[in-house]
């Protein structure tokens, strides 16, 4: 993943179909870490949300961390792009709450594109915790959901 001149992002919007993909994913993967990529198309400072893949977890810890192996990145990165989709961050999922772990937070300086944490662990709630994050200008940023 190459450092991109990436915007703020004002709103990640996407439906509840995708939304409902990755807390599926997110679940099933429980107490493994669930990850993937996002793609779609920045719309001025919006990012619109298309189509998810799920991925395998490559940690070594993968209950704590996630690892998405470079080649598999480049191969569904390249299909997408195929399909006139942007590459627009990643998702996973963590056990308990859905804020970065330290972890998180030196990809995010790296990688400043859109960053969906799904929360996995609390099954009784119909919609678990969901948010999403940009590392900008030096601040980490909730950016706003909005399922359509
Ligand atoms: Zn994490």
């Amino acid at each position: 993943m190459l450092a991109m001149f990436l915007p703020f992002f004002k709103e990640v919007v996407l439906t509840k179909n995708i939304q409902q993909k990755m807390i599926d994913a997110a679940r099933s993967s429980y107490p493994i870490e669930a990850c993937g990529v996002l793609f779609g198309h920045i719309d001025n400072e919006k990012v619109i949300i298309k189509d998810i893949v799920e991925t395998e977890n490559s940690a070594d810890n993968p209950t704590v961390r996630f690892y998405i192996d470079p080649e598999l990145f480049y191969k569904i990165l390249t299909t997408a792009e195929e399909q006139g989709l942007e590459f627009l961050g990643i998702f996973h999922s963590h056990p308990a709450q859905p804020n970065p772990s330290n972890w998180d937070l030196e990809y995010m300086k790296l990688h400043q594109n859109v960053w969906i944490i799904i929360q996995s662990l609390n099954r009784e709630e119909k919609k678990p915790k969901m948010m999403a994050f940009q590392w900008y200008d030096e601040k980490l940023f909730d950016v706003k959901l909005k399922i359509t």
